[in-house]
């Protein structure tokens, strides 16, 4: 895999300001297959002084030229999909079809619809005898994961530019290859010097240092909620804006009304895509009492027809957490169906596609975020207690709910404390506001509420 010994800053790759690297490895087979420069807070400090001299022109420049950047950003994105997919899935490990249906192709859709909405968006408004201005933020901090490694960079970074932002980028130290690949299309696009640049780098380092930064203006990170606590305090004290996309543990909710078998196919298909880890994941399975046993066994079946067609998970370390999470779900007396803790191959960071059975929504199984292809299924009496249960976490990101007629899941998706909510498997659209209730987040990412994020008001009275 190519990779550069650079970072990218003011338009051009220049030297790390310190000699350490981080090791990339493929998680299918555990080699190495680059290595990235690890940078330090004096790579940060030049990236951010990049950014601020690139601000007052960027923010200048007419929305319309703006689009047209994005456009070309999203024609390279296009131009050089195989590369980006063949990339994520030599750095993730998931399999090459899915890196390029959604690794390579949600990015090119969500540059497109930023494009666009840089182009019609009203950046001024007339409010009674005021005029509104919409004004970028200032200089983005992006702080982003592993586990959509070019998703999480783009519904960052392309409604941050559309806004008129600029940037400075710290990817996950696990696919930092996927966001090199990202900056050499943004030198491609042409955009103007320092509007972009990408420091790689570990997180306590580089990413602390980014947050911490006092000329950054808003820090935008996705991860884990115990990263994003510590950034939203940080940003909180430096009364700096703030967007934080965290986890989740979201509820697939089956009426008894609903197609059982459909419903849990792709309750089943949704937690282990990506080998679970996708924050939204529906990672509880809620069945009432009477179709439990059957929900079971469907699930099982399902879970059980994926065998290692699924990818490892990112790294070893995410391996050993999703196992020990798998244990403590044995220890804690829920039924394990399918699966285990059990490495499925000798080699690489796989974990077979796990099923809990008689899962209590107290189990830690029920509460905590896992991150792997884990599915626990829940059992509830009646609607009043299946809402107890949906809403019983922490977190509030997405969820499900499949009934006979679209009203009698609409009617239940309106009480649940959750951003996002799929009615009888709706489809993705990345134009919907994406972000969370509750301890998953701040804010919202994609489409026009994404782009405000990036946006401050200045209202003229005349
Ligand atoms: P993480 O540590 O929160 O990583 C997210 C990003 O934050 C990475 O770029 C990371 O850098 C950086 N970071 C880490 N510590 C930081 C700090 N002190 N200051 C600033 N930035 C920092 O998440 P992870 O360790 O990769 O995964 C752990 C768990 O988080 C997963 O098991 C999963 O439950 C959850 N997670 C959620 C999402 C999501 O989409 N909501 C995504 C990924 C993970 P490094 O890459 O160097 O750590
Ligand atoms: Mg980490």
């Amino acid at each position: 895999m190519k990779a550069h010994h650079g970072m990218y800053i003011g338009g051009e790759w220049r030297p790390a300001a310190g000699a350490d690297t981080i090791e990339v490895v493929n998680p299918v087979d555990e080699q190495v297959i680059g290595r990235v420069p690890a940078g330090t807070s004096a790579d940060v400090g030049h990236a951010v002084r990049a950014a601020r001299a690139a601000l007052p022109g960027w923010a200048a420049t007419p929305p319309t030229e703006r689009a047209a950047k994005l456009a070309a950003l999203r024609d390279v994105l296009v131009a050089r999909k195989d590369e980006i997919a063949e990339t994520v899935t030599a750095e993730l490990g998931s399999p090459l079809p899915f890196s390029q249906a959604v690794h390579a192709g949600v990015p090119i859709l969500v540059a497109g619809s930023y494009a666009e909405l840089a182009a019609t968006y009203a950046f001024e408004e007339k409010v009674g005898n005021s005029t509104v201005y919409h004004e970028p933020v200032g200089v983005v901090g992006a702080i982003t994961p592993w586990n959509y490694p070019l998703h999480q960079i783009v519904a960052k970074v392309a409604p941050a530019l559309a806004a008129g932002c600029t940037v400075v980028l710290k990817p996950a130290e696990d696919t930092p290859l996927t966001a090199q690949l990202f900056a050499e299309a943004v030198a491609e696009a042409d955009f103007p010097a320092g509007v972009f640049n990408l420091v790689t780098g570990l997180g306590p380092v580089a990413g602390q240092a980014l947050a911490e930064h006092p000329d950054v203006d808003l820090v935008s990170f996705t991860g884990s909620t115990t990263v994003g606590r510590r950034i939203g305090g940080t940003a909180g004290a430096a009364v700096k804006r703030v967007a934080l996309e965290l986890g989740g543990k979201s509820a697939n909710v089956i009426l008894p009304s609903a197609d059982l078998a459909k419903a849990v196919n792709v309750g089943v298909a949704n937690v282990m895509s990506n080998s679970g880890q996708t924050c939204s994941a529906w990672t509880r399975m809620l069945v009432h009492t009477s179709q439990y046993e059957e929900a079971v066994g469907l699930a099982a079946a399902a879970a059980a027809k994926y065998g290692d067609r699924i990818g490892p998970v990112v790294s070893a370390k995410q391996r050993s957490r999703v196992r020990s999470c798998i244990e403590k779900g044995i220890a804690e007396g829920a039924r394990l169906v399918v699966g285990g803790p059990e490495s499925p191959r000798e080699q690489g960071y796989f974990i077979s596609p796990t099923v809990f059975a008689d899962v209590t929504p107290d189990m830690t199984i029920a509460q905590e975020e896992i991150f792997g292809p884990v599915l626990s299924i829940i059992r509830y009496e009646d609607e009043e207690e299946a809402v107890r249960i949906a809403n019983g976490t922490v977190y509030g990101l997405a969820g499900a709910v499949w009934a006979a007629e679209e009203a009698e899941a609409v009617a239940f998706a309106r009480r649940l404390d959750t951003g996002q909510v799929d009615i009888n498997g709706g489809r993705f659209n990345p134009l919907a506001p994406f972000g969370g209730y509750k301890q998953s987040g701040v804010g919202r990412e994609l489409g026009s509420h994404g782009l405000t994020e990036y946006l401050q008001t200045k209202s003229l009275q005349f």
